[in-house]
């Protein structure tokens, strides 16, 4: 285990366009408010989802895919580097109209109905990814 300290910075509001892709959405944000490293959350809802869980043993993302509408009951993520570029990581719970919940990691393909995300700036050397030979998974090696 490894861990920093970075300091709060500013926060952004933003609305999340119709039709538009989730995680695109979210990076735009990032982007439109040059924020190199954040915490963000967000509610709202989707036209349809595509999320994955990752498969542990074979070390492998299965995808699903949610063809529905849904609420965004909660999206949690953060943006941090890979390769020196943003990377965002987010994971969602999402309801079907009968109040049942999928979640799992947040993958392209989320397609926005609406929603509103807060986006936290962290202050201070930015998280870099990078490949865990245990995990398999691209965690932040510098931490
Ligand atoms: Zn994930």
């Amino acid at each position: 285990m490894g861990s920093r300290i970075m300091t709060s910075g500013r926060v952004a509001v933003a609305r999340l366009d119709h039709g538009a892709d989730l995680l695109v959405e979210v990076m735009r944000v990032a982007s439109d408010t040059e924020f190199k490293t954040a915490e963000f959350h967000a509610i709202g809802a989707l036209q349809r989802a595509r999320l994955s869980f990752y498969d542990q043993t074979a070390k492998t993302y299965d995808e699903f895919v949610l063809d529905e509408p849904l609420e965004i009951v909660s999206l949690l993520g953060t943006v941090t580097r890979r390769d020196g570029a943003p990377a965002i990581h987010a994971h969602a719970i999402l309801a079907g109209h009968d109040g049942s919940t999928h979640g799992g990691h947040v993958n392209p393909g989320c397609i926005i109905f609406a929603g509103e995300v807060v986006m936290h700036e962290l202050l201070g050397a930015a998280p870099e990814r990078e490949l865990d030979a245990v995990t398999g998974l691209p965690l932040w090696g510098n931490v």
